[in-house]
């Protein structure tokens, strides 16, 4: 659903060597123990880079050679191969917390580097306690965009209301603006940041075939689109809310014959479009009749985060990016205030991101050696302030239930769902009447839109709202695991 002209080139070095693909190749030439080890990755050191030239590996040489043996002479065994399927949120958060718990995360990412895309998100409850314990708040705080609250504006940008950051704060709860907000690619860059050095990351690579027990003691065998082959003993599926990978793991229907996907009948598109002096450290909201909506948001970048969203069917994911460009400028064609600004710069963005918005409901998070985390499991949508929540709880434990069972990956999947899937249910569950009352089809509703938020942010009802739009990001006790 997206593109993105501002893509960082994969890392050249800096990073620990390549834990040695097996090729189909080397398959049948000199099948690769299960027990022994190319390399200990936890040193860190850095190597020459991962071959990505989308070609297939040469053979593993890695017969025979084994772990250092330990005090009783006995071989230690390897660390558990984890392939994981996306660079966004999830995935690198995932990859640091498997690395700390004495896996050995392989991280494949389509895009040809990490994507910087997106506007602010939310930091909130277990989300935030995640970060913090990867001693990653205070970096985060300081990428943070300021933003104060959000101010709702007609098209003439006339004040009409709006939801200062405090508001709901003094009542315990948090309103559309968190405390702790980054931009989505800072935050994204910050996770790989902090794993680049001792993950292998393959860039501008799918995961292209899963198969369950072919390899080495009913590991997966899986294969990249480049032609490399792994034998994991566990596969994150960590690819987003349109998940390629879960499709072809899972199936694009459940057994329902429904879609993957519910659609919230909202599409959106964010880009980033030039700073203008007029722009403040608020996020200036105006409504357009018809269920239209312009946002624009500050971000820390020297530019302003743009958003323009529209009620109605899914329209976007059908459409390539011309398409969708062409069909924003056709639906805001008579929208006036930031809107000309907007599509003004569609064509020249650096990035561009665009998905009808839904939510990812699984009747199941795992199938053999697989496992949903992020997005590709549970997405809540935007219009929930969870997604990136969701998505650090659910990496810092799958990877602490990964390393409490070790070589059960089946009871450590069935522990993962049975603590994230009330929680994920919870973040799912919208605030009444959402995304239909922020984004009114007619004047009459903008106007009762712009009275309830004046109504809502004024005391007694503040703890009464607070209620009903806070997200519930406590909603999970965070359980300690060992550590290696
Ligand atoms: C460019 C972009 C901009 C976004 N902007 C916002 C925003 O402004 N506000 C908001 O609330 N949410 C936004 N999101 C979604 C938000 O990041 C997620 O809801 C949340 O952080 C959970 O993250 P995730 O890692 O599960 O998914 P994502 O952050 O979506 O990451 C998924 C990653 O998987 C990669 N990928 C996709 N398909 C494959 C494949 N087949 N193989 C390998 N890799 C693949 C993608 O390139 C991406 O890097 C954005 C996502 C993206 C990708």
């Amino acid at each position: 659903m997206s593109e993105s002209r501002a893509e960082r080139p994969a890392p050249v070095s800096g990073r620990a060597e390549p834990l040695d693909p097996v090729s189909r190749r080397a398959e049948t030439q000199d099948p690769v123990s299960g027990r022994v080890e190319p390399q200990d990755p936890v040193s860190g050191r850095a190597e020459p880079p991962a071959p990505v030239s989308g070609r297939a590996e040469p053979p593993a040489p890695v017969s025979g050679r084994a772990e250092p043996p330990d005090q009783g002479g006995r071989a230690k065994p390897p660390a558990p191969l984890v392939l994981v399927s996306g660079a966004g949120v999830a995935g690198p958060a995932f990859a640091w917390w498997a690395r700390r718990r004495g896996l050995r995360p392989v991280v494949v990412e389509a895009a040809a580097g990490p994507r910087d895309g997106g506007q602010s998100v939310d930091l909130r409850g277990a989300g935030r306690t995640v970060i913090a314990r990867m001693g990653l708040e205070d970096a985060v705080r300081r990428e943070g965009t300021g933003e104060r609250g959000v101010l709702f504006t007609d098209a003439t940008g006339r004040r009409r209301a709006a939801i200062p950051l405090e508001a709901f704060a003094r009542f315990g709860g948090e309103g559309p603006t968190a405390e702790l907000e980054i931009l989505r690619g800072r935050l994204a860059g910050l996770l790989y940041e902090a794993t680049r050095d001792t993950v292998e990351y393959r860039f501008g690579e799918r995961i292209a075939e899963v198969e369950d027990g072919a390899g080495r003691d009913g590991r997966a065998r899986v294969r990249l689109t480049g032609g490399a082959v792994y034998e994991a003993d566990a596969v994150v599926i960590a690819d987003g809310i349109g998940s390629a990978t879960r499709d072809l793991v899972f199936g694009p229907r459940d057994a329902a014959g429904r879609p993957r996907l519910h659609p919230l009948g909202l599409s959106l598109a964010y880009l980033t479009v030039e700073r203008r002096p007029g722009d403040g450290p608020w996020a200036v909201w105006q409504n357009a009749p018809g269920g239209r909506s312009v946002v624009l948001r500050p971000d820390n970048a020297g530019t302003t985060r743009a958003l323009l969203s529209f009620l109605g069917p899914p329209c976007l994911r059908e459409r390539d990016p011309a398409g969708r460009r062409a069909l924003l400028r056709e639906r805001f064609a008579d929208v006036g205030g930031a809107a000309p600004r907007v599509l003004a710069e569609l064509d020249s963005a650096a990035e561009f991101y665009a998905e009808d918005v839904g939510q990812v409901r699984m009747d199941t998070y795992s199938r053999g050696r697989s496992v949903l985390l992020g997005d590709a499991a549970y997405c809540p949508s935007p219009i929930s302030g969870m997604g990136t929540s969701l998505a650090l709880v659910g990496a810092y434990v799958l990877a602490g239930e990964l390393a409490a069972h070790p070589g059960d990956h089946a009871a450590a999947f069935a522990r993962y769902e049975v603590r994230m899937r009330p929680y994920a249910d919870r973040a799912q569950r919208l605030p009444p009447g959402a995304p239909r009352l922020a984004n009114p089809r007619t004047r009459t509703g903008i106007r009762l839109l712009h009275t309830a938020v004046r109504a809502a942010t004024r005391p007694p009802l503040p703890a009464l709202a607070a209620r009903l739009v806070s997200p519930p990001a406590d909603a999970i006790t965070l359980p300690d695991y060992p550590e290696p």
